[in-house]
């Protein structure tokens, strides 16, 4: 199901990322630290009140050197468009100003719900000057401290209540959603036309989540689709669409509501480093992966030239080694077959379960190959694992200290997992939990 998206908006300084932080920090620490991987800290997941959503840091989305008018209305824009509900931060103790006038006309003209916090509201004697904040028109002023954590809870309260009504009526569960990242030109919108204009592809509507979304549904052999919308294939003009971090933000977005992902690589241009922090994204949100190596007609090739493209793609991808590498051109539409196949195996393998008695099993069984390791002459004992999710699949190994079960031990783990069952195309998470 979609979670609702709010934005924070307001000028520098008015605490936008301490409050950003502060709903979401402990989120990202948890996030297992994977090396060449840089995290973006404007879009994240949040949660109140059992309410998941996700929280938008509009101040992190700069535009080039324009002045602060400028970079204000593009982010009150982008909240506008991107968001369910927007929180309009203004700073207290400062008051109102002009910046702030030009950001309120903005969103009256919006029909987008607000809710206005004052921060740095520190303490009590400094809520009196809250009345002054009603002028503004957007209702009652929500004094918070980000420095302090004072308010959040009232003011999440308002902005929960703004969440849109959700269809009940989900997609069916069988449907496979995807979508395409990578960066400008690679040749997404290029895929998303080859695909959907194969034999035999059924396209039945044209759905959208957001006014003006272009998730696109088909159904191939009997398998229904959605290709999820990113940035990169709907090109509209607007100033802030070419920034990279709107670019990351979308990406987020899309990543966020697919079971498979594509990482498109393009072997014209080769790999550089934006195309692995694009697919570090995909990795971190526990998504089935896929590398699209496209543009394959503009390479000259012999017998060996596939097999170095991917050891290149293994090297630079290493957090990846999961995902299958697929190698096509969107143009010629070679080899084009061979990707929704890559599709269903990646997004079965995401949903896969296993039985806790063939799992026992096969842990088992390879430590009778491979004794568990010892730390300062304690032990690892394992008791017995077992299945507790599904995208990704995530296992719990019951063991007597949890220290004991250091990284290289795990990895062997997962390795024996995933020669004893296949899980091609996901990532997996293990951990360890004591038992006595
Ligand atoms: P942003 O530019 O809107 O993201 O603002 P920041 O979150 O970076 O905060 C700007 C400054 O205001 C930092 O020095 C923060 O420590 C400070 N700040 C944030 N929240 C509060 C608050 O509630 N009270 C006070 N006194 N300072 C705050
Ligand atoms: P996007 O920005 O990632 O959506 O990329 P586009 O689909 O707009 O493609 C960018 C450019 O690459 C266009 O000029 C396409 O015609 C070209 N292109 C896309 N796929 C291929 C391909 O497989 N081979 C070749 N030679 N060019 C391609």
């Amino acid at each position: 199901m979609r979670k609702s998206v709010v934005a924070i908006v307001g000028k520098p300084n008015v605490g936008k990322s301490t409050i950003f932080n502060r709903l979401v920090g402990e989120r990202i620490a948890i996030v297992e630290d994977v090396p060449g991987v840089t995290r973006d800290r404007i879009y994240a997941e949040a949660e109140w009140l059992n309410t998941t959503f996700n929280l938008i840091d509009t101040g992190g989305i700069e535009i080039g050197d324009e002045p602060l008018m400028v970079q204000m209305r593009t982010q009150a824009e982008i909240a506008i468009e991107e968001s369910d509900v927007i929180i309009f931060m203004i700073d207290g103790k400062e008051g109102v100003t002009a910046a702030d006038e030009e950001v309120t006309r903005m969103l009256f003209k919006s029909s987008k719900p607000v809710v206005l916090a004052v921060n740095k509201m520190d303490n009590p004697e400094m809520r009196d000057r809250i009345y002054e904040f009603y002028s503004l028109g957007f209702g009652e002023p929500y004094p918070i401290s980000g420095s302090h954590g004072l308010g959040l809870g009232d003011l999440l309260d308002e902005v929960v209540k703004h969440f849109p009504e959700r269809d009940i009526e989900e997609d069916d569960e069988d449907t496979i959603h995807f979508s395409l990242i990578g960066r400008p030109n690679v040749g997404k919108s290029s895929l998303v036309n080859s695909i959907l204009g194969e034999e035999r592809v059924i396209v039945s509507e044209v759905a959208g989540t957001t006014r003006d979304a272009i998730d696109t549904s088909f159904e191939k052999d009997n398998q229904d689709f959605v290709i999820i919308d990113t940035a990169g294939m709907r090109k509209r003009g607007k100033v802030y669409e070419k920034t990279e971090k709107y670019s990351v933000l979308r990406a987020l977005k899309a990543i966020e509501r697919s079971d498979v992902v594509l990482a498109v690589l393009d072997a014209d241009t080769g790999i550089i480093e934006q195309d692995k922090r694009i697919a570090g994204y995909a990795h971190e949100a526990g998504k089935a992966v896929i590398i699209v190596v496209n543009k394959w007609d503009t390479v000259e090739k012999d017998d060996k030239t596939m097999k170095e493209f991917e050891d290149k793609v293994r090297q630079d991808f290493q957090f990846l080694d999961y995902a299958p590498v697929v190698f096509l051109s969107a143009l010629t539409k070679k080899r084009m077959h061979t990707l929704l196949p890559r599709i269903i195996q990646a997004s079965e393998n995401h949903a896969k379960r296993v039985q806790t008695n063939l799992l026992n099993e096969v842990i088992m069984d390879s430590l009778a190959l491979n004794p568990t390791p010892s730390i300062k002459g304690r032990k690892l004992k394992i008791l017995y694992a077992t299945q507790v999710a599904v995208k990704p699949p995530t296992f719990v190994v019951f063991v007597n200290d949890p220290e004991l079960m250091h990284f290289t031990f795990k990895r062997f783990l997962e390795n024996r997992i995933r020669e004893a069952f296949g899980f091609e195309g996901t990532p997996i998470k293990i951990y360890a939990r004591q038992r006595k």
